[in-house]
């Protein structure tokens, strides 16, 4: 629970700097295209959404690639017929239609997925990532699509019962999550375990290898709906903000991002998105 509010400073803080970001943004925006804008762009000053559509180069010309750990449910899996689903994958397509862009998604471990769109391997990454101070200072983060809970899964039968009896306890999580930062910070690296992806983590859990699993809300239920004898605690250990990452300074293709969401946020496309794969209870 303590780091509820660090995560809420680090959600105030996140908005501060997109609103500095914005400003700051559509300024070098105009000082790079100041040559090409000289017709077209300029007398379309207003038009900041065309602006940036016209500067947006991608990783791979015609595509918007997206980096994402596809184990991920409801936020990003694989339904039976190996197609990618989920809200981050219909969230990103509805951001490259108006772009022009044909949406690519390329699976791999969660901490892979960072890197690549840190490193300009992928255009950006959607994989439920929480934004934190840390990753902050490597990537540039979109506005928030959503927010996440990181809930603790124990078995039935537990005497865990809040997040201060995991202490002496062995926790496992997914590799180069919240989850594993957060716990290995208030219990000590040696108390927790991390796992290639959550559903792994979940097993060993199963397995009687971990007492707990520390993973985000929306996946917990889904694992735990999917694994008799497993419950989620009442009590949430930390509350974060979803977004989008991309490469530090990659303002073009932020601008274009934020646009295309507010445009979801505005028309109730993203509330419909997120309702189609997360029922109210
Ligand atoms: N929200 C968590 C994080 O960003 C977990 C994301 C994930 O496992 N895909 O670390």
């Amino acid at each position: 629970m303590k780091k509820l509010s660090a995560m809420l400073m680090a959600g105030a803080m996140m908005m501060s700097l997109a609103a500095c970001g914005s400003s700051a943004s559509s300024a070098s925006s105009e000082a790079v295209s100041s040559e090409a804008a000289s017709s077209e762009v300029a007398s379309s000053a207003a038009s900041s959404e065309a602006a940036s559509a016209a500067e947006l180069t991608t990783v791979t010309p015609g595509k918007l690639t997206m980096s994402t750990n596809a184990a991920f449910p409801p936020y990003e899996s694989t339904d039976d017929n190996g197609n990618f689903v989920g809200i981050d994958i219909d969230v990103a397509t509805a951001i490259a239609e108006p772009l022009g862009l044909e949406l690519q998604v390329d699976d791999m471990d969660f901490d892979a997925a960072l890197l690549a769109a840190q490193n300009g391997k992928s255009d950006l990454v959607m994989a439920g990532v929480t934004v934190t101070e840390d990753r902050q200072l490597v990537m540039d983060f979109s506005d928030s699509y959503a927010t996440g809970i990181q809930s603790i899964i124990v078995k039935e039968d537990s005497d865990v019962a809040t997040p201060d009896d995991l202490a002496d306890k062995m926790i496992g999580t997914q590799r180069g999550t919240t989850g594993y930062i957060y716990c290995s910070d208030d219990f000590g690296d040696e108390h927790v375990t991390p796992y290639d992806d959550g559903l792994t983590a979940v097993q060993a859990l199963v397995n009687g290898q971990v007492d707990a699993v520390v993973i985000d809300n929306a996946p917990a239920k889904e694992f735990v709906a999917a694994n008799p004898g497993l419950k989620i605690l009442d009590t949430a250990y930390a509350e974060e903000d979803y977004a989008i990452g991309v490469a530090k300074g990659n303002t073009a293709m932020l601008d274009a991002i934020n646009g295309a969401l507010e445009e979801l946020k505005n028309d109730g496309t993203l509330q419909a998105i997120i309702d189609k794969y997360i029922k109210a209870e």
